[in-house]
């Protein structure tokens, strides 16, 4: 049964449509949010439940610079709604911030699940209907939302489904988009990694971004902070490629630790840098016994030793299978104005968070994007 309910739908209740429902109805909009699940469901997972929801940078210029897609298309965004706005928006919402020592912002009583509440309890003048969106027509002016269960019409239509589904709906109608590929994600290698999964190093570099952070190994290859940053850089790259580490950077002269430690075990020598059992993976990998006296440790040993310390390789072969944080792609920037996120191909249609080609590094910049985005589309919507 086709039904007039009211003029702006809204598809996606994650952070990007609420936070664009929420924005419209303080500008007294007449919204219909259409969710299959409930209205901010998946900010539950953020930052591991505690919702890292912006990042203490509050010059727009240098925000921008943690998104590989978007940086210049959200600097018009970001000038209009950044970080100091996203604190003042939570601070509307009933919701205390802080800020972590590495910038990450969290609500103070570190829960996903009060950012969830109090966005729901917001939205109480919003219709919600709980639905899955199938398909999307243009009927002359207006937009016919057919769902698994009714079909609605709109004067505007707001897309915010995420970067997880959705695209064949809005391809349909013209839309153009980015092909999606997975970002901030784990990394499976060609080399078996299981031996030593578990495992962390701290502050390798990485030869070809040149970025250092944190690396664990797992079951499938590599994974943690400055593999979730390399994967996000080369999301658009093609496998297999390959990747280089420094795992000891420190560690520039070792014939002197050598000669300096000459009846220690050079597992344990190595040990006093790295995980013992670690230690052991990288001396078989290098062809040494880990039980050889370092005095007994030749030339040829040494360098192979140091050959797989400072160039550990990787071969990356895939992205670990659905681990993926955030979608790389997604509606194309170039036909979306950054000043009402309306689409230049469909007049009335209008995108805000990760279904577009925007993603930023792990941190809270993300969910920035949602507020900033969100914001920005329920402005133009009057
Ligand atoms: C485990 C995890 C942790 C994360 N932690 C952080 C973090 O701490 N900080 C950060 O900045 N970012 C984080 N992110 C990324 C962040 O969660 C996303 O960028 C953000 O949720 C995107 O919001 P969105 O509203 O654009 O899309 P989504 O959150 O994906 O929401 C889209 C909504 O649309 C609905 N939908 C889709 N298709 C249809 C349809 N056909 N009909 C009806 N409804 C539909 C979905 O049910 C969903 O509710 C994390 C991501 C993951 C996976």
């Amino acid at each position: 049964m086709a039904q007039d309910l009211c003029n702006i739908g809204i598809i996606g209740a994650g952070p990007a449509g609420c936070c664009c429902a929420y924005f419209g109805t303080k500008l007294g909009l007449n919204i219909t949010l259409i969710d299959s699940s409930a209205p901010m469901r998946t900010i539950l997972p953020t930052g591991g439940g505690r919702c890292n929801l912006a990042h203490a940078e509050y010059d727009f210029r240098e925000l921008v610079k943690n998104y590989p897609r978007g940086e210049k298309f959200l600097y018009s965004v970001f000038s209009r709604f950044s970080t100091a706005d996203t604190i003042d928006l939570f601070e509307e919402l009933g919701i205390k911030t802080y800020t972590q020592e590495d910038g990450r912002i969290f609500p103070v009583s570190d829960s996903s699940k009060e950012v969830q509440e109090k966005f729901s309890e917001k939205l109480k003048s919003c219709k919600f209907v709980k639905e899955k969106a199938l398909r999307i027509e243009k009927i002359g002016n207006r937009f016919k939302v057919v769902t698994d269960m009714n079909s609605y019409t709109f004067d505007k239509l707001v897309y915010a489904t995420g970067g997880h589904s959705g695209y064949e709906m809005i391809k349909r109608i013209g839309v153009s988009v980015v092909e999606p590929k997975p970002s901030l994600v784990g990394i499976v290698s060609k080399e078996k990694m299981s031996d030593v999964m578990g495992i962390v190093i701290k502050n390798v570099t990485n030869k070809e971004t040149g970025l250092s952070d944190d690396i664990l190994f797992t079951h499938f290859g590599v994974s943690g902070p400055v593999v979730y940053k390399i994967s996000s850089l080369k999301a658009r790259d093609n496998f297999p490629y390959t990747l280089h580490f420094d795992l000891l950077p420190e560690l520039d002269d070792l014939q002197s630790v050598l000669n300096n430690n000459p009846h220690k075990f050079i597992k344990n020598l190595l040990g006093e840098y790295l995980p013992l059992h670690f230690c052991e993976f990288i001396l078989k990998l290098a062809g040494v016994n880990p039980d050889t006296k370092s005095h007994r440790i030749d030339g040829k040993m040494r360098d192979n030793i140091l050959e797989r310390l400072h160039h550990f390789e990787v071969t990356a072969k895939s992205t670990q299978k659905d681990g993926e944080t955030v979608t790389a792609g997604g509606v194309s920037l170039d036909k979306i104005n950054p000043k009402t996120m309306e689409s230049k191909e469909v007049e009335g249609l209008y995108f805000c968070g990760e279904v577009i080609d925007v993603d930023g590094f792990c941190g809270g910049f993300n969910l920035q994007n949602c507020w900033s985005t969100g914001y920005i589309a329920a402005q133009s919507l009057l």
